[in-house]
């Protein structure tokens, strides 16, 4: 127990290093002025909140809450939350530092936020994560906004919570301001006022990234093997869309367990399956248990990590089968891992690519709540494959100009860009 608190101390610390090092390399590579990178090396603003929440014993908790926002000099600060004992300070600024880089390559007028509760959500009931989330917004006060910053779901967060958090904001403000803030949140339910195809968004991106690089490098998808870590929104969607297309589900992994199979699962019947399993895949019968060490050495063609960060590591890089991993989570590679990856000749899409079809789509739903309209879901994919599709081909563009790992390149465009903004405006005495 205490080996394993240990690790997961290591991981979250590795987390920000992480992000430091992926953004020193490439800002060595295009010699960044020194002066910007000072500014972009650091977060602007930092938040913790503590706040009592009644549980339904009638004692009372005191939560940690955190909202750190990193750079807005392109838009509005613009990240997830998630509820994870893992959050705290510095896995906040570093998810944050990575929500910059990815709104600055999308090309969306956003900056980069992230935050959310260190807690394990599994321990509480629906009705105390409501109270938690209530509170929460609250503590955050006027430091969200529509046109300041703007969360979205996360790992362990979802909808009905962007929906609690929307109406306990929108219960703070004067009754005409009410209507006019519905996109202080994006991921919200359709009833609240959500997009048409932002639940799928995230994993429609892993799998469009994945194939436009099948089709660059002549790959059938059909028939393919692929492992997913995480069954949560992002890897489920992915794995969804992945299939539809050939390819075989041959192993996953999520917080419990991890099961295999090599002649492939079932996506749908595995989702049923963990739905009505307390939301783990662990036990499900068309698939063996093998021992979560084992997962990411598994026989396979496509990676998915859509988890946690600092997944692969030095320990496991070198025995991973894959010929590509799409980065569905925030982080899950380290600079370590990558190193040796890269030199087994392996392809990364990398996080801030592979994963933005998110934050896209959030885009999405800000305009259509602040502009009054509602889009049905085919123009909503067909602008999301299209932007994406434009991310990947500045990003393989870069590479191919620079000659450097796509993660690089997908950071050089990022940064350009922030650059730009910087250089155009000046710095305010
Ligand atoms: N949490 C997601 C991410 O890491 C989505 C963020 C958003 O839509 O604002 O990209």
């Amino acid at each position: 127990m205490i080996a394993e608190k240990v690790k997961n101390e290591a991981k979250k610390q590795g987390m920000l290093a992480n992000v430091m090092r992926q953004f020193n390399h490439a800002s060595d590579v295009i010699d960044l002025n020194p002066n910007i990178r000072k500014i972009l090396e650091v977060t602007n603003n930092e938040l913790v909140v503590h706040f009592p929440v009644k549980m339904d014993d009638g004692t009372v908790e005191v939560f940690t809450g955190y909202r750190v926002q990193h750079n807005n000099s392109l838009g509005p600060y613009k990240g997830g939350l998630r509820y994870h004992p893992t959050v705290d300070l510095d896995a906040a600024r570093a998810l944050a530092m990575w929500m910059t880089w990815k709104t600055a390559l999308a090309g969306i007028p956003y900056g980069g936020a992230k935050g959310g509760i260190q807690l394990d959500p599994k321990k509480y009931s629906t009705s105390e994560l409501e109270r938690i989330t209530r509170r929460f917004t609250y503590a955050l006060g006027d430091n969200i906004g529509p046109e300041l910053d703007i969360p979205a779901p996360d790992v362990n967060t979802n909808p009905q919570t962007m929906a609690w958090i929307l109406d306990t904001y929108m219960s703070t403000k004067a009754p005409n301001e009410r209507s006019t803030n519905l996109h202080v949140v994006t991921g919200k339910p359709i009833g609240a006022g959500g997009s048409e195809g932002r639940d799928r968004a995230t994993g429609f991106g892993v799998y469009l990234t994945i194939k436009f690089w099948a089709e660059n490098n002549n790959v059938e998808l059909k028939g393919k093997k692929f492992i997913v870590q995480g069954f949560g929104n992002v890897g489920y969607w992915a794995a969804f869309f992945l299939e539809e297309e050939g390819a075989k589900l041959v192993g996953v992994q999520d917080a419990f367990g991890t099961i295999y199979n090599e002649n492939g699962m079932d996506v749908q019947a595995l989702n049923e399956y963990q739905l009505a399993n307390n939301g783990t895949v662990q036990g499900f019968k068309e698939a063996q248990a093998v021992d979560p060490a084992d997962f990411f050495a598994l026989d396979c063609d496509i990676c998915v990590p859509a988890a946690l960060g600092n997944q692969i590591t030095e320990d496991n890089a070198d025995s991973i089968k894959a010929q590509v991993i799409a980065e569905g989570a925030n982080g899950p590679t380290d600079v370590a891992a990558e190193q040796i990856l890269l030199q087994k000749g392996v392809t990364i899409i990398p996080d801030i690519l592979c994963n933005s079809g998110g934050v896209i789509t959030s885009y999405f739903e800000w305009l259509q709540n602040r502009n009054g309209e509602i889009w049905p879901i085919e123009e909503v994919m067909e602008k999301l494959e299209k932007k994406l599709r434009i991310s990947f081909n500045k990003v393989q563009k870069v590479a191919e100009e620079r000659k450097v790992d796509a993660r690089t390149a997908a950071f050089i465009i990022a940064i350009e860009r922030l650059q730009q903004a910087y250089v155009d405006r000046g710095i305010f005495p």
